[in-house]
């Protein structure tokens, strides 16, 4: 496959950027959208005290491309798996709005993707799996299916499970109904041995999900409302909770296997990637908080490859000025080694199943 050509509009302070965004990328939008369409201007709004999200103002550029492309935009997203502020469709509408979202400063209608309670989807069957994938099947959002092309606008930025977190990422959680989310987390769910947990409680404080408890004063108890995410993993100091074996790596593959099936659903060259990395923390935008930005601020690329448009992203935020001089690379790559994996697992699966390539030139 030949290298995949991404556009790069570096961060200039002297420069207002969203003046810039037309020049970029009007021409990649164009070319997604045709006269007519309704186009998915899919976004992550954020978690009710998030503050590293994408800010409305990126968004609403977008909207204007595609609008001018003589599309009918809507911007979108998923409900999110865990109760919190994004569970259901009146909830996120809630947090979508305290966090800057509405129609009036994003210029389009928001809806969620997922129906009122984040089951109403489409369920299509893998048509070719690699590297053992768990899943089988994956339920895309409604809204999603429905849409003619996409505009996948990512926030680029850490993720417990998948270490990176961009346009793929996005696709594969961003785009699904709740059972195509819990099907990927699965692999990765800790296990908790009760005989070496003193019921510190750690794990509580440290769930962002309120999915432990601490059961008779004696030892810890998962709920079923565990998200996989592990920040438990990490707070408890006993070695009382185990990753199960190659945890992460499998809900990577999962990952890349979901982005394909939502890719297959659009015809060719109807999807538009386009990743800002800006506000890099460690943990992605679910998170309260997510995390000081460990680098600085780089820019947007944008292209037809989210395999491409993901790996540029990652290679630039590993040679962006970091903010702490023992930040160090100990995996393949910066935010895969802060999250103890490596983000190129599902970049490679997602090659491998032929979404894209992880060779480009950047313009
Ligand atoms: S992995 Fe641990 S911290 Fe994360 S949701 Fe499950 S119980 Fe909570
Ligand atoms: S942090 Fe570890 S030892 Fe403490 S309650 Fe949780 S699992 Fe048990």
């Amino acid at each position: 496959m030949l290298a995949s050509e991404i556009k790069f509009l570096e961060y200039n302070k002297n420069e207002n950027t969203l003046n810039e965004i037309e020049d970029y990328y009007a021409d990649i939008v164009n070319g997604a959208v045709s006269k007519g369409d309704k186009v998915a201007v899919k976004v992550h709004m954020g978690e009710y005290g998030n503050l590293t999200y994408l800010r409305p103002p990126f968004v609403s550029e977008f909207v204007k491309l595609v609008k001018s492309a003589g599309g009918r935009p809507f911007v979108t997203d998923t409900t999110a798996l865990y109760p919190k502020h994004r569970f259901t469709a009146k909830d996120y509408l809630k947090t979508a709005v305290a966090n800057g979202f509405t129609r009036q400063s994003v210029m389009a209608p928001v809806v969620i993707a997922d129906g009122p309670l984040g089951y109403t989807g489409m369920t299509y069957k893998l048509k070719k799996t690699v590297d053992q994938c768990d899943i089988k099947k994956v339920k895309i959002a409604k809204a999603i299916v429905d849409a003619d092309s996409m505009i996948v606008l990512s926030h680029a930025k850490g993720h417990v499970l998948s270490g990176f977190g961009g346009a793929i990422k996005n696709l594969a959680m961003g785009c699904t109904t709740k059972e195509t989310k819990a099907a990927q987390h699965l692999a990765s769910r800790v296990i908790l041995n009760t005989k070496e947990c003193n019921g510190c409680g750690k794990c509580v404080d440290a769930c962002p999900f309120n999915a432990l408890k601490i059961e008779n004063g004696k030892h810890a108890k998962i709920l079923s409302r565990c998200m996989s995410c592990n920040s438990c993993f990490f707070a408890c100091t006993e070695g009382a909770l185990h990753l199960p074996r190659g945890g992460k790596t499998r809900f990577q593959v999962n990952l890349a296997h979901a982005a394909k099936a939502i890719i297959d659903r659009f015809d060719q060259d109807k999807i538009v990637y386009i990743n800002f990395l800006q506000d890099i923390t460690k943990l992605c935008d679910c998170c309260t908080p997510s995390g000081a930005p460990l680098v600085q601020d780089i820019g947007i690329l944008g292209g037809k490859d989210p395999v491409a448009v993901d790996k540029a992203s990652i290679d630039l935020i590993d040679k962006a000025p970091r903010y702490k001089r023992n930040l160090t690379k100990k995996h393949g790559d910066l935010l895969g080694s802060v999250n103890e994996t490596d983000s190129l697992i599902h970049l490679k699966t997602a090659s491998k199943l032929g979404v894209g390539t992880l060779r480009y030139s950047l313009k």
